[in-house]
């Protein structure tokens, strides 16, 4: 789970790692009390959505006067947001943080996040900071510092010392120091939040020698969700793709993809599976779907619902291996969903395991329109082929 920025900084406050004073604008008439309580100007709006690159999409603006932070807000609040993170369509913004503009002296990059080689969390370092870091990563790799973190010590300060001193320009002494506080803040708020990312791009000193955090990205582990309630409580619906929304509810392991082939199977093994092989027929999947072991006939119904309402899908493949998600309970529920929604699209079906027999007869006794392949491999050919020949 994401989440927004105004969240994240929230949870910075209270963890003591300097943040701007801010003011969360879902309205324009508060503006003015906002720009009554936020000192500036210069003031800084911003587009609090969950994609990342507002600052290139136009989303980050500057402002230095009333008149300008209006005409700033009417441009953002309830339009839409296009960054290089966002699909062409961009994003609706809903809600925007006013900040107190911060003079930057320098910039760096700070997160941290799980490292699965070494199976322990990791801080990154970097003096390219207000970049995107993948981009730092593939330009200039050597200007990623990283430092493992021992979770029976926690932070220890000579690991500020490692990063630190790898600079090429050290801050002054005062500023090492905020910066090793800080360092110890984030791993303690990564553990104690059960983050899988947190990431301050910028992290700046100021013109007055302080460090602050400019920008506050955080994800929560949402396996973990059950044991902080307060964080699931600040998740925002609104910024999730709407089938995927659907697919969480339902308890479906669903994501949306760019291809056009929908899938749905059970298992996450064959559902990766069944994605390697219709990439190696030549197509593309729409979606992972996992509709898991022991999938009831209205997941089912569900999960083929939800594949039928991405308006990109040309062809369907169900690749079902019956263990304890029986192939005559997913038959029906492939039946139900079919008939509240019109299939006008190729099905290709692939069913193996408990019950295959009875599975197959509903299918076949019904007035749906499928092939059946023999093994998962034929099945990816023929699904690749239907919307091969659809183009
Ligand atoms: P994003 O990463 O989504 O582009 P940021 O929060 O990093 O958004 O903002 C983009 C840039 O805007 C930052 O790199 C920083 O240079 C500037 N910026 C952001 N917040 C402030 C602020 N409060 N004061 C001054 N500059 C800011
Ligand atoms: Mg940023």
């Amino acid at each position: 789970m994401k989440l927004h920025e105004y969240q994240a900084k929230e949870l910075f406050r209270k963890a003591g790692i300097p943040v701007p004073k801010g003011f969360l604008l879902t309205s324009q008439e508060q503006l003015t009390t906002a720009l009554k309580e936020i000192p500036g100007p210069p003031w800084v709006v911003k587009a609090q959505v969950h994609a990342g690159g507002r600052g290139r999409g136009g989303g980050v603006k500057v402002v230095h006067s009333k008149e300008e932070a209006e005409s700033a807000v009417a441009g953002l609040l309830g339009k839409s947001l296009v960054t290089p993170q966002t699909t062409p369509e961009g994003v609706t913004v809903h809600q925007l943080l006013l900040e107190e503009g911060v003079e930057i002296d320098k910039e760096f990059y700070l997160g941290m996040t799980l490292d699965r080689n070494l199976a322990c969390p990791t801080m990154i370092f970097s003096p390219s900071g207000g970049m995107e870091i993948e981009e730092v990563a593939k330009q200039s790799p050597e200007l990623i510092f990283k430092e493992p973190v021992d979770p029976a010590t926690g932070w220890m300060p000579y690991q500020t010392r490692n990063l630190v001193y790898r600079l090429s320009t050290l801050p002054p002494g005062a500023a090492i120091k905020e910066l090793g506080t800080i360092m110890k803040r984030i791993y303690d708020l990564f553990v104690a939040n059960d983050c899988s990312l947190l990431e301050i791009n910028p992290l700046v000193i100021t013109g007055q020698g302080s460090v602050i955090a400019l920008d506050a990205k955080m994800s929560i582990d949402d396996n973990a969700l059950y044991r902080h309630k307060d964080l699931a409580e600040l998740d925002d619906p609104r910024e999730k793709d709407p089938l995927e929304l659907m697919a969480e509810e339902a308890n479906i392991n669903y994501i949306r993809l760019n291809g056009n082939i929908g899938a749905m199977v059970n298992g996450a093994g064959l559902a990766m599976a069944t994605m390697d092989l219709i990439k190696l027929a030549g197509a593309e999947p729409a979606n992972f779907l996992d509709v898991g072991g022991g999938a009831s006939e209205e997941m089912i119904t569900k999960g083929f619902e939800i594949i039928l309402k991405d308006e990109r899908v040309k062809a369907i493949l169900i690749n079902i291996f019956g263990g304890i998600l029986r192939c005559d309970v997913l038959a029906r529920g492939v039946l139900k969903a079919a008939k509240k929604t019109a299939i006008n699209v190729p099905l290709i079906v692939r069913l193996e395991g408990t019950n295959v027999e009875e599975g197959r007869k509903i299918l076949e006794e019904s007035d749906l329109d499928f092939l059946v392949a023999k093994d998962m491999a034929e099945a990816a050919e023929l699904v690749a082929k239907e919307v091969k020949t659809q183009e």
